[in-house]
């Protein structure tokens, strides 16, 4: 492997010159250098002056099979020499994207055979809003047009996606949502009504659909968009009640069902997606992150049998499509992501013997006495930082604890995410026991240093 002579000072300080990153704080950055991540393999991160980092959260929720699989550097490779780029526009078509298609349809729920390929989640997303207004125009109505999200959603940062994501800060700085998108509330029960039964404020949060859907006009409303556990917006669980009636409510209403499965595909929760874990059908689904583990940019809209019928039978041409939708190396890299995790049983292993004990290790923390709360499913964790438990008080900046946390447990050589108050673990599915114990022991520690 070829190592630079670059410094840590020398990055950063060639970083700070040039480079604006996305979601972060560039005061903070230039105040504190930036964190330059060289080389990884398996479930580790180096930085550049050579510490070994636990990668907690895969990436961004991504490397899913884990880091330095030579095989796809290799797909890589004999797809550039082969065709590095064509495109899937005007009647085209090549075999990586061709078959990335035909593999997707075997991966995902049955009723999904269909792929609509783009670049990233975020896209994915744009793609959605077009896609389903598209779908009632020429189901001959037109005024479906209104697409629900939920508060603290996150469905990407292109125009559409941040639109569609629930974050008030997004909003705020870029005048969003544009027209055409609502929101509701998100199912997170902690800290709130804590008298009530679960399921009964599971029902009541889905029920604020029912409510958005009347307030709308229902001939207005197009699609509920919403991904099975929100992830960016702090894993926030639903309770047990709350899809059953999404599903029963977009039914009843002929509203389409999009499932954002951007971070829950592709084994998170230790089933291939989100969908089969809640049993839902849903009508679209995003997907992106772990259909290459994040080894090349790429993205999709899986679609139903039933629009796609519309889209095919009843549509010209859909005026809608990215250069690289479909690239061939991309889609050469995730065909053979996609095999390695259906050949090893990655999703299936992961499922049955690390998620069970990874949760049960990270239930454990709940004893520390800063956690208020954890939660988690599969291969997705999360804790909620409490100045008291009894009775429950959270702090009054939660961003700042959080940041400290995750500050602290970088420093002990693991990589959690804070979402305001809430600490987060997603790590590769390959991850091993001995490997959930060294991240709950660091996990530990870092709770213990955080003050
Ligand atoms: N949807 C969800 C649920 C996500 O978590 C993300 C990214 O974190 C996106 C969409 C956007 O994906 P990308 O960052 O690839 O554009």
């Amino acid at each position: 492997m070829t190592r630079t002579k670059h410094t840590t000072a020398d990055w950063q300080r060639l970083d700070a010159a040039h480079h604006l990153h996305p979601f972060t704080d560039y005061g903070e950055l230039n105040a504190r250098g930036s964190r330059i991540i060289t080389h990884a393999d398996g479930c580790y991160v180096w930085d550049a002056d050579g510490n070994k980092i636990l990668d907690g959260m895969a990436g961004l929720w991504c490397v899913n099979i884990g880091y330095g699989r030579k095989e796809l550097a290799e797909a890589a490779y004999r797809q550039m020499q082969e065709l590095p780029y064509y495109n899937n526009f005007f009647q085209c078509s090549h075999p990586p994207a061709i078959e990335l298609s035909r593999i997707l349809s075997e991966v995902t729920p049955a009723h999904l055979n269909h792929v609509f390929f783009t670049g990233s989640g975020s896209d994915a997303n744009d793609t959605v809003l077009r896609m389903v207004r598209y779908y009632w125009k020429l189901r001959g109505k037109p005024y479906k047009k209104i697409v629900i999200a939920r508060e603290n959603a996150y469905h990407g940062s292109t125009v559409a996606g941040a639109s569609l994501s629930g974050m008030a800060a997004m909003h705020a700085q870029g005048d969003l949502p544009i027209p055409g998108i609502a929101h509701i509330e998100q199912p997170y029960h902690f800290g709130r009504e804590p008298d009530m039964d679960p399921d009964e404020f599971g029902c009541q949060a889905a029920q604020a659909l029912a409510r958005k859907i009347d307030e709308l006009g229902e001939c207005n409303v197009a699609a509920f968009i919403a991904e099975p556990i929100q992830g960016a917006g702090g894993v926030i669980i639903p309770p047990a009640s709350y899809w059953p009636e999404i599903k029963r409510i977009c039914a009843e209403r002929d509203i389409l069902l999009v499932v954002d499965e951007v971070i829950t595909g592709f084994g998170r929760l230790g089933t291939w997606f989100g969908s089969q874990y809640y049993d839902l059908q849903p009508d679209l689904m995003p997907i992106a992150k772990g259909l290459s583990s994040g080894y090349m940019p790429i993205g999709g809209v899986m679609v139903s049998d039933r629009v796609a019928r519309v889209v095919i039978e009843e549509g010209g041409e859909f005026f809608h499509g990215y250069t690289y939708s479909g690239h061939p190396v991309a889609a050469a890299v995730a065909a053979e992501n996609l095999r390695i995790l259906r050949d090893e049983k990655i999703i299936e292993r992961a499922g049955a013997e690390t998620a069970p004990y990874l949760q049960a290790r990270w239930a454990e923390l709940g004893e520390h006495p800063l956690v208020g709360e954890t939660r988690g499913v599969g291969m997705l964790a999360a804790l909620e930082l409490v100045k008291s438990k009894t009775p429950l008080e959270r702090f009054a900046e939660p961003g700042k604890v959080g940041t400290l946390c995750r500050d602290t447990s970088v420093k002990n050589g693991l990589v959690m995410r804070a979402v305001g108050g809430t600490m987060i673990v997603s790590p590769p599915l390959v991850i091993s026991r001995e490997q959930v114990d060294e991240l709950i022991e660091k996990a530990r520690q870092t709770l213990d240093e955080t003050h």
